[in-house]
């Protein structure tokens, strides 16, 4: 594979710049772009740059409402609903997460419900932000149908992943971030896009049959779908993922989804749920951090374990160029 070296501030100009000329405003173009450059920036290549031509395609269909106007509002004190507007998910969540972090800090605990956003990004950065501020979050969301649920072999479930933060007071938040899917869809399509094969169970071809090849199991290439993580406890995380962020928030569920979705290659409208826990209220103490860190110290004293989220934030310390993929780059140049 033939890369490219790219600095942080170009990354976020290539994809402002593709952002733009598929005509957003400057307000959405921005929060995506900076959404791309610290995937980027921290390794999560499959919701970076990788994503750009599916951002532009749903802006040029017309699906993605470029002009969005995400509107926020209290339903309770600690009920935050952001309508996103049909726009792309971190204009919502710059809307709307100040809010929920508020609130949790007063009350305890607050929820975001979102609805029709478009998330084609990683979870991290929602539940990040907040444990940077000190909160516990924890988010969903539902996504189109691609994975077969447990003892099926048709396509119902999104790959539907969930991240999770712990703050920590003198270091940065415990955080991860994962499809409930076997493997997430940007990795098989990145795998299909090198020629390289899978490990087994993580697909099956349109027939229902297992198979180690990404191409089958894409159903944009194979009419194949993914299987979910963990067999049927797997399974039943993302049938939960479907109904938090599905009805639980006012929205559909991914098979419903999939029916108002125009396949124009980006990501379908649906909802979110974002919840955030403040430890130091829920616990009742100021040492509420004591027994977490007692935990990961314990963790960090085995050899081969490292915490989630760490990967990323030493990734994030290196401010050089990134490696980016010369096709890929070429691509999104040529989207203007
Ligand atoms: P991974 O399997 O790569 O990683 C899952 C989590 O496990 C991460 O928090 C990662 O931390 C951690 N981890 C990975 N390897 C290890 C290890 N060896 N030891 C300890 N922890 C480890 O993620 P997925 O492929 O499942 O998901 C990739 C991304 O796709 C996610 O960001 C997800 O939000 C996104 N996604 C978004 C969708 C959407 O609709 N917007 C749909 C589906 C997925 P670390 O980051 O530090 O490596």
């Amino acid at each position: 594979m033939k890369t490219i070296d790219l600095t942080l501030d170009e990354i976020f100009s290539l994809a402002q710049t593709a952002l733009l000329n598929a005509g957003s405003s400057e307000e959405m173009a921005n929060i995506v772009a900076d959404t791309v450059m610290r995937a980027e920036r921290d390794g999560s290549h499959s919701h970076g740059l990788f994503r750009i031509p599916g951002y532009v395609a749903s802006l040029v269909s017309g699906k993605v409402n470029a002009n969005a106007d995400p509107k926020v509002e209290n339903v309770t004190p600690v009920l935050i609903r952001c309508d996103a507007d049909n726009g792309y998910a971190p204009l919502a969540h710059a809307r709307c997460l100040d809010k929920v972090a508020d609130a949790a800090k007063i009350y305890g605990i607050a929820m975001a419900q979102i609805t029709r956003s478009h998330h084609f990004a990683a979870l991290w950065p929602e539940t990040e932000a907040l444990a940077e501020k000190g909160l516990v979050a924890f988010t969903c969301v539902s996504y189109m149908p691609m994975v077969a649920p447990y003892g099926a072999k048709e396509k119902v479930y999104g790959s539907n992943p969930i991240s999770f933060a712990w703050p920590r007071k003198d270091d940065a938040p415990v955080v991860f971030d994962m499809a409930t899917a076997a493997m997430a869809m940007g990795d098989i399509q990145i795998a299909a896009r090198d020629g390289k094969e899978l490990p087994s169970g993580v697909g099956l071809n349109k027939e229902g049959e297992a198979t180690t090849d990404p191409k089958d199991i894409d159903p944009k290439t194979g009419g194949g779908m993914i299987l979910p993580f963990g067999g049927y406890k797997g399974s039943h995380i993302a049938m939960m993922v479907e109904l938090l962020a599905g009805p639980l928030v006012g929205e559909t569920v991914s098979f419903e989804t999939a029916l108002k979705d125009n396949k124009d290659g980006g990501p379908p409208a649906g909802g979110q749920f974002i919840l955030a826990m403040s430890p130091e209220i829920t616990s009742g103490s100021e040492s509420w951090d004591s027994s977490a860190d007692a935990l990961f110290g314990r963790l960090k004293s085995f050899d081969h374990l490292r915490l989630p989220g760490e990967r990323r934030h030493k990734n994030r310390l290196d401010t050089g160029p990134r490696s980016v993929n010369t096709e890929l780059v070429e691509k999104i140049r040529s989207l203007g």
